[in-house]
């Protein structure tokens, strides 16, 4: 259970003053809706009003403090004209300007005769100092209501910059004293002082220099969430590795038997790979592995003789895919091996229904069924296995450490786990995301694979592109076409797709298929297997064929709107072509003019199909933030590090955790229970519930 002391920080937003039901949404959109998400978002300006000058000594554009007499008011002469009120002080005299204004409110606000001290931008009009809306106007008496620096915050469209700043200064006057997590050591060398005053120093700078990431009261925050993250992980792996493992040791009959039926030698680093998992197996403790590899590194394979080695030895193995797609097509991949080894496939999706779902299950439950691929499905309830030694989860980025942990504990005894993902994230982001679990890496492509051919055009060319289109197709090419993702909304990204299926359909008749997110998984299904079967030969698709899935005699992918795809999307869609021997080829579309990022994008995939480049590539374009921030990606995403600044931070997070845990693996002890709070703090609570007294 959260702490009480926590409590104020994880109301809802809305409880703050000046954010209505109006403003919420655009509150929560931007940030958060809890109280704590207005403190992790940070400004992102500053404005000085600090000079104070006389009114003879304002210069052109500064923004100015001045302290001014009200003198005449003069209203326009008509309403296009702006309301004008001169103003003076000792020196010199100036005018403020206001558009649109009631006079009857600046009445009020500058009467006559009063002093006030405005505050805004200054700007020379022929030759004359005026401040047009002013940003302050506040009476002498009150000039400690006048923010003489003034912190900005990103907004988003109808947000107003007062009400933000209104909200995160109400939001830090609810700041609790919270016990100190850091060691006290680490803090007098970095120069940092508590989360508090940390938090409090990042929400008022003082210079521009406050604004880095480097600034202490904003690497402290960012520390802090970095070790956050770092103890989650190493909660977990910890709790993992004290479970029990148990050896399994296979004779090696089945993988015999596959490896002859393979159309093909495996690569040195599937060998590899296979080894050092086998290794893991075989040994007493319980693996954790992530397996890397490119798509169409031959990720499959490997995983199935891993599996193999858990059947020989008389368990079973599950394999768990993100989509139904490619829990789909895992299965039609391995159900030809699985007869030639002579053992049990199932398949178990949401869509195993009834009594084929109850045989299922009783198949599973008793041991007849050997390998078991699915969705999400396999962690429910009711699926008991007798005997899981070994769970492979695919595609992991689409899943949370949580998932991954549900499966784990289906095996009851020592289950290993292999996590295999296809995004190729660099080394520093491996740890953010799986904190230190084992790594094999497929950092060698199957042989004979050409490279892609990768051209650009931009989309007024469309026109020629669909007429090479039927080149290909009397090549007997079969095709691609990758339609944008416009929102995150399934429904109009499908109403993108729908329209150039009817295009496409319109030139070359029903050899055109279409799928999309907003299609029945049955529908899905089918069309993918006709398309695999050749009778489809131009699919039409969104952004749900990216991930896994396979079709060799796929040789050309059209990216429409490339320039609105990241880059590991791109790359991760053009690893669909390339599978087979043929001679593939990949469109990207752009609309012109290209903004410089998407540019760059798209000349790193003419450069590159290396799929670790093109990651650090991403990282530096992007930045770690957004990088980790989209949806795609599934890396956890930081609201304060910057993991490609400070990747230095990290490391020493990483280090850190481990340090901490070694000694106080429950984290009981004083700084312990502190480390727990800070758990909270950034909701980690997933990894307190693996704490013994959590
Ligand atoms: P991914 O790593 O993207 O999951 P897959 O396992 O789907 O890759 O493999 C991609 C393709 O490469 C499949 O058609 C597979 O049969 C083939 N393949 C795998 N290993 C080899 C190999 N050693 N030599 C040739 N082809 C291979
Ligand atoms: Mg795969």
């Amino acid at each position: 259970m959260r702490p009480e002391i926590l409590f104020p920080l994880f109301a809802p937003a809305r409880s703050l003053p000046g954010i209505g039901p109006r403003l919420e949404k655009l509150v929560e959109k931007l940030a958060g809706s809890k109280v704590v998400d207005l403190l992790w978002h940070l400004p992102s300006g500053l404005i000085d009003r600090r000079s104070r000058p006389k009114i003879s000594e304002v210069r052109d554009g500064e923004i100015a403090t001045i302290d001014v007499t009200v003198g005449l008011h003069v209203p326009p002469r008509n309403a296009r004209l702006p309301y004008r009120v001169h103003v003076f002080d000792e020196t010199a005299e100036m005018q403020i300007v206001f558009f649109n204004a009631r006079a009857d409110h600046l009445l009020k606000t500058l009467p006559e005769g009063a002093r006030r001290i405005l505050s805004g931008h200054v700007e020379f009009y022929q030759g004359q100092p005026q401040m047009t809306h002013p940003d302050h106007i506040v009476r002498p008496e009150d000039m400690e209501k006048l923010p003489l620096l003034e912190a900005v915050y990103p907004l988003t469209a109808g947000l107003p910059q007062k009400a933000i700043q209104k909200a995160a200064r109400a939001a830090q006057s609810l700041l609790p004293d919270l016990p100190e997590w850091q060691d006290a050591q680490w803090m007098r060398m970095q120069g940092w002082h508590s989360w508090r005053e940390s938090v409090q120093a990042a929400h008022n700078p003082r210079s521009l220099a406050d604004l880095e990431c480097n600034a202490p009261a904003r690497a402290r925050l960012a520390y802090d969430e970095l070790l956050a993250n770092q103890l989650a992980l190493g909660v977990v792996r910890l709790r993992m590795r004290k479970l029990p493992g148990r050896p399994v040791i296979g004779d090696g009959r089945l993988r015999k038997k596959v490896i002859a039926a393979l159309p093909f030698q495996l690569t040195a680093a599937q060998n590899r790979s296979l080894d050092e998992i086998l290794d893991d197996m075989t040994s007493g403790h319980r693996m954790l592995r992530l397996l890397q590899g490119d798509v169409g590194s031959g990720k499959t394979v490997v995983a199935l003789l891993a599996m193999l080695n858990a059947v020989e030895a008389g368990f079973q193995a599950a394999m768990m895919a993100p989509t139904e797609i490619l829990a789909r097509q895992h299965h039609a991949t391995l159900a030809p091996l699985c007869k030639v080894a002579g053992i049990r496939l199932e398949l178990l999706t949401g869509r195993e229904k009834g009594a084929r779902r109850v045989d299922i299950l009783a198949a599973v439950a008793n041991g007849e069924i050997d390998i078991l691929v699915g969705t999400h499905a396999l962690f429910q309830e009711d699926v008991g296995f007798h005997a899981l030694a070994f769970a492979v989860v695919d595609e992991q980025h689409r899943f949370g450490v949580h998932q991954r942990l549900m499966l784990t504990a289906k095996g009851g005894v020592g289950t290993d786990v292999l996590v295999m993902t296809a995004t190729p994230i660099p080394r520093t982001l491996t740890l953010t995301a799986y904190g230190d679990m084992d790594v094999s890496r497929l950092d060698e492509k199957p042989p004979g694979r050409m490279p892609v051919d990768t051209r650009a055009l931009p989309l007024e060319r469309l026109d020629g592109v669909v007429g090479s289109l039927r080149r290909a197709l009397d090549r007997g090419a079969q095709i691609y076409w990758v339609c944008p993702l416009v929102e995150e909304s399934d429904e109009i990204d499908a109403a993108a797709a729908v329209d150039r299926h009817l295009h496409l359909q319109a030139v070359f008749g029903d050899i055109v298929g279409l799928v999309h997110g907003r299609m029945k998984a049955s529908e899905k299904d089918s069309v993918m297997s006709r398309f695999e079967a050749g009778d489809i030969r131009i699919l039409v698709a969104t952004t749900v064929i990216e991930v896994g899935v396979n079709v060799p005699s796929a040789t050309v992918m059209v990216i429409e709107h490339a320039e609105r795809f990241g880059l590991a999307q791109l790359h991760q869609l053009r690893g669909r072509v390339g599978r087979g021997d043929g001679k593939s080829s990949c469109l990207l579309l752009y609309q012109a003019p290209l903004g410089e990022t998407a540019e760059a994008r798209i000349r790193i995939m003419r450069e590159t199909e290396d799929g670790f480049r093109i990651a650090e590539e991403d990282l530096r374009l992007r930045g770690a933030g957004e990088l980790l921030g989209t949806r795609q990606s599934g890396l956890p995403s930081f609201r304060i590090a910057r993991i490609d600044e400070q990747r230095d931070l990290l490391t020493a997070a990483y280090d850190d955790a481990r340090l901490v845990l070694s000694g106080d693996p429950e984290l009981e002890g004083k700084r312990g229970s502190a480390l727990r709070t800070l758990l909270y703090l950034f909701e980690r609570d997933e990894a307190i519930r693996y704490l013994r007294s959590g």
